[in-house]
């Protein structure tokens, strides 16, 4: 066991002590296209076709023979094409034929001219009202992707948007990791579930539904052993259970240094952990571990109890060793470089992540960011009304009203 107890480590210090400890569960599987949103991609996706596959018009038009044709000259129209009925119509100088989006390009044809630049002369005849360059509004084949062009690199959580794209390559199924499951418990005599009524001394437990609701939506399959007393014995069989069922366990509550703190003790008693004062706030006690069972390992996360502590924890340290525990490239959190509405107490020392909204202009683009007044890490309900989180570096004192700060939105949809 290992207690660095009095050591502060910074938060990058201790995503890259983790990644070093960590090795990703990289199981493959291959699973119908129609269930892979959110899946993490095992495989690099080459386009087994040119999309689109051929020559095709991109409006409601005529599809010319155009040859040197210019405005006012006439087309005699010799057939009609929709989209899905190509047929073999081939068109000779001064011909063309009605097409519509997406219709095959016919034969002898070099251009399309769209409906609006027409008028028409009689039922089989038309006239240009301008000049059409050779061509004009046709979409080659292959113009979106080429045979064998690379469309999608492993490691990426799969968007609605890349299904679409590998749907358009033809593809039904696709291999993917398998997902990872994650052990849950809460520890505390204080917590009450909510629905039960709250008892002197007694707080509901908000943390357990809010970890479970965070590990759902980042698509983790979940173990949920609900709250546990604090009792060491609960504990170590709860760890124990879990440690045979998961790729990871995520506690939270008793990993500081108060009398009923007996989760990293349980841990500990088990396997390999480090107990981290992180210079981050909030934040501060975190535990990590590794366990060893049969021939794989499993992880331990220990969040602190406070639940604005545990939901920032669970993010910026939790969260990111669990996608990549799952095989996930995560690439660089966006962020934004604002000022700040208001002064903002600080002293160096931990980065700081202040709960605050973003001031936008009319047309929605962030301008500035307002702290909330209170940073407390127990109120949990300024989180649910922040929009981003401030980010003060380590060795930063107090923020003057006016001065650039980093801003990390919190992006609640996406596409
Ligand atoms: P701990 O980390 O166990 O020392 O808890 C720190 C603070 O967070 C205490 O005020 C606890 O009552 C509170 N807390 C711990 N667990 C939870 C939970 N699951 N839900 C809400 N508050 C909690
Ligand atoms: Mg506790």
């Amino acid at each position: 066991m290992n207690c660095d107890n009095d050591i502060f480590i910074t938060v990058e210090q201790a995503l890259i002590r983790m990644t070093q400890a960590i090795q990703p569960r990289l199981q493959v599987e291959e699973i119908p296209l129609e269930q892979a949103l959110g899946r993490i991609l095992a495989e690099t996706i080459r386009s087994p076709i040119n999309v689109p596959a051929y020559d095709n018009s991109a409006m409601d038009g005529y599809a010319l023979n155009l040859s040197n044709a210019a405005a006012q000259s006439r087309f005699d129209v010799v057939s009609q094409i929709l989209a899905g009925k190509p047929d073999d119509t081939q068109l000779k100088e001064g011909q063309c034929a009605r097409i519509m989006t997406g219709g095959k390009i016919p034969q002898g044809c070099d251009a399309v001219v769209m409906q609006e630049n027409t008028n028409i002369v009689t039922d089989d005849v038309i006239e240009l009202t301008t000049n059409v360059a050779h061509g004009a509004n046709i979409r080659r084949s292959g113009d979106d992707i080429r045979l064998g062009d690379t469309v999608l690199e492993s490691a990426r959580s799969l968007t609605p948007i890349d299904i679409g794209c590998l749907a358009s390559l033809g593809l039904q199924t696709v291999k993917v990791y398998q997902k990872i499951t994650i052990g849950l418990f809460t520890t505390g005599d204080e917590l009450a579930q909510p629905g039960a009524p709250l008892l002197p001394g007694q707080i509901y437990d908000s943390n357990r539904p809010m970890l479970k609701a965070l590990l759902a939506k980042a698509g983790f399959n979940i173990v949920d052993l609900g709250a546990i007393d604090d009792e060491l014995e609960k504990i170590t069989q709860a760890l124990d259970f879990l440690a045979h069922r998961c790729d990871a366990i995520i506690t939270c509550g008793g990993v500081s240094v108060g009398v009923a703190d007996y989760t990293g003790q349980a841990f500990a008693s088990l396997a390999e952990i480090d107990f981290w004062k992180v210079a981050m706030k909030p934040g501060k006690p975190f535990a990590f571990g590794r366990l060893k069972k049969d021939s794989r390992c499993v992880y331990f996360f220990g969040l602190p109890g406070n639940p604005v502590s545990a939901a920032v924890t669970y993010e910026l340290l939790a969260q990111p060793m669990l996608k990549y525990l799952s095989g996930v490239d995560q690439g660089q959190r966006t962020h934004l470089k604002l000022p700040t509405e208001q002064a903002i107490k600080k002293r160096p020392g931990r980065k700081d992540f202040q709960r605050g909204v973003l001031v936008k202009d009319s047309n929605g683009v962030p301008m500035a960011v307002v702290p909330f007044a209170k940073q407390s890490s127990g109120v949990l309900s300024e989180l649910s009304q922040a929009d981003c989180l401030i980010v003060l570096e380590k060795e930063r004192g107090a923020v003057a009203k006016g001065e650039h700060v980093l801003v990390m939105p919190l992006t609640k949809a996406n596409l």
